[in-house]
């Protein structure tokens, strides 16, 4: 009936007032209810039917809890009813379920009206509103806000919230905390090689292994790029080294992705609580005791002690001392002398740098490379070298000395830089010296991390005519079955097996093997680390190809070896 059929009706006022309201009660936006006394359900509007699916005469006589989603404890209804039993007005979120089982949230007041001289209500009308999206946004955001969208862990911030929670219970209950910083070791490698959704995907493989072991007794999270946290509390601190042993095994296995086996290595730092006492102090330490322990090697603790903040100082100076270094020009190269075991001539020579410290002397390159890589200065540095190489070589050939070819080690952020063939073709084209007088020795560790990355970078840079050897190999994880695709000339035996020959049997097999394999698959076998003439005996023997280390002679500054070339070649 419309308003104009109202007005021209005979009724009292009274009732076209009410037939008014039902009217808008029945028309309004809002989700109406009316339950009598003892629950039943009356009257429900049309916004009702929209909403939930059920018809008024569906409805009519059932009680309210018929819409229950479970999804509320009991102690939320016995709330509700003592509310609405005192007689007062009841407001809240409820939980409810569709006809058709769907769940939504009401934004719901409950009245009690015609209270009877007992206090009783006579019945209760709710009037509400479905804020079911803006619940789903306001989780959105919370998630946003709290967790890592990638892998869908707990963030930075939520993570040092849960353990400032836990500092307090803990100091409550005069317990204990350990909290553990993880970080991966190459995973910025796989970001260059592969991608950032491999990498995504490889992330969330690592979150779902961490998840595995730590799920039930510690709270983890991802704090950033390849940074991965722990903590776990009072009692289970006593299985601490346990877990991070599981942690280390868990990565033992490959992680594939884009049909790429990927093996990755973590370095852990832990700091406790109450010796550390806020969650700040909890994870810059932690941290701290982490890059010390990836310092040291992959796949291992470390415990924080308040040395190593000296050691962070330490290092950000070096950083800053490594920069001006570049500037400056304090590197050096020496150069190690490979001699070939059949004829024992001097068929090349390994550049080495050095650093040149004006107060410290010189400094071998294991302890700057690290931080030059860390820092990407390597990829100047790493210039210097090609420069400096090649220069010597043309100028070690032009004082009448053979220096048939020098070889210059790469690192992984040279080897994956796509500039590298560029880089390589002008030093070669101003130095005038030709590609195949250049060997480039990469280690076996970078070339296995993305195969398919560094099997592209290989082929660029042997169209180049450049010599491309294996560094190191057999400390890494080879697959056989891509090396035999490398299109490399040399395998370079890690010094670590040579030095253990002839004494050591299980040295002997395995340098054995590996020369084997080499002559193979068509490759040189370059020992390295060769000190003793037993060595040199049996990897003639053996047949190994060419020879370097301290036997023969140290890495030398350009000028000795000069001397040493000349000694040799008389
Ligand atoms: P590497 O390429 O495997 O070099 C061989 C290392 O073994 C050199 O150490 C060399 O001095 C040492 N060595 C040679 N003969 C013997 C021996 O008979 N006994 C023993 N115990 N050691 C021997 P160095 O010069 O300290 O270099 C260490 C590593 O630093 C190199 O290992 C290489 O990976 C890296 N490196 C050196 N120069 C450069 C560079 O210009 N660029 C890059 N990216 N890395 C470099
Ligand atoms: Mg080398
Ligand atoms: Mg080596």
């Amino acid at each position: 009936m419309d308003q104009r059929a109202l007005d021209q009706s005979t009724a009292t006022q009274d009732e076209v007032d009410s037939r008014l309201l039902a009217r808008a009660l029945e028309m309004g936006a809002g989700i109406v209810m009316i339950t009598d006394e003892l629950g039943r359900i009356q009257y429900v509007n049309r916004a009702f039917e929209e909403e939930t699916g059920y018809t008024l005469k569906e409805v009519k006589g059932r009680k309210p809890s018929m819409l229950k989603s479970g999804l509320q404890s009991p102690g939320f209804y016995q709330k509700l009813w003592r509310t609405l039993n005192a007689g007062d007005q009841f407001t809240d979120v409820l939980i409810n379920r569709k006809k058709d089982g769907t769940i939504y949230y009401e934004q719901k007041t409950i009245t009690p009206l015609f209270i009877d001289e007992a206090g009783q209500a006579q019945k209760f009308i709710s009037i509400g509103r479905d804020i079911t999206d803006q619940i789903v946004e306001q989780r959105r955001l919370t998630r946003f806000v709290s967790y890592d969208p990638v892998t869908e862990l707990p963030n930075r911030h939520l993570f040092s919230e849960r353990l400032s929670q836990a500092i307090v219970r803990q100091k409550r209950d005069a317990g204990s905390l350990a909290m553990v910083f993880l970080n991966l070791h190459r995973f910025r490698r796989i970001n260059e090689t592969l991608g950032y959704e491999a990498g995504d995907r490889v992330l969330k493989d690592v979150a779902q292994r961490l998840n595995s072991i730590l799920g039930e007794v510690a709270t983890l999270a991802r704090l950033s790029g390849d940074n991965f946290a722990f903590f776990v509390e009072g009692d289970q601190s006593a299985c601490l080294e346990g877990l991070m042993k599981s942690v280390i095994d868990a990565f033992r296995l490959p992680i594939y992705c884009c049909s790429e086996k990927i093996f990755l290595n973590v370095s852990m730092g832990v700091s406790l609580y109450p010796e550390c006492n806020t969650a700040d102090v909890l994870i810059k330490n932690a941290e701290t005791a982490m890059v010390k322990s990836k310092s040291t090697g992959v796949d291992q603790y470390r415990f924080y002690t308040s040395d190593l903040n000296m050691h962070n100082k330490y290092k950000l100076s070096m950083e800053a001392e490594l920069r001006r270094a570049i500037e400056k020009q304090e590197f050096e190269l020496h150069y190690q002398p490979q001699i070939d075991l059949a004829t024992k001539e001097l068929v090349g020579v390994e550049a080495l740098i050095r650093w040149n410290h004006p107060k410290r002397g010189m400094i071998p390159p294991n302890d700057f490379i690290p931080l030059l890589e860390e820092t990407s200065l390597i990829l100047q540095a790493g210039e210097w070298v090609f420069h400096q190489a090649c220069r010597d070589c043309i100028d070690i050939r032009s004082q009448g000395f053979p220096c048939n070819r020098v070889a210059v080690n790469l690192s992984a952020l040279q080897f994956y830089n796509e500039q590298l063939p560029r880089v390589i073709e002008s030093v070669l084209a101003e130095m005038k010296l030709e590609a195949c007088a250049l060997e480039l020795e990469i280690t076996e560790s970078v070339v296995m991390t993305g195969i398919q990355r560094a099997l592209d970078t290989l082929r660029g840079l042997a169209d180049l005519g450049v010599r491309l050897a294996v560094d190191d190999f057999g400390t890494g994880y080879s697959s056989l079955a891509y090396l035999k695709q490398f299109p490399v000339h040399v395998l370079k035996l890690a010094s670590p097996f040579v030095q253990g020959v002839p004494s050591d049997t299980r040295d002997v097999g395995i340098s054995r093997a590996i020369i084997a394999l080499a002559h193979n698959l068509d490759l040189e076998v370059v020992a390295e680390g060769v000190e003793s003439e037993e060595q040199v005996n049996f990897l003639a023997e053996e047949q190994c190809d060419i020879v370097q280390g301290y036997y023969f002679s140290r890495p030398l500054p350009k000028n000795q070896l000069i001397a040493f070339i000349d000694r040799w070649c008389k």
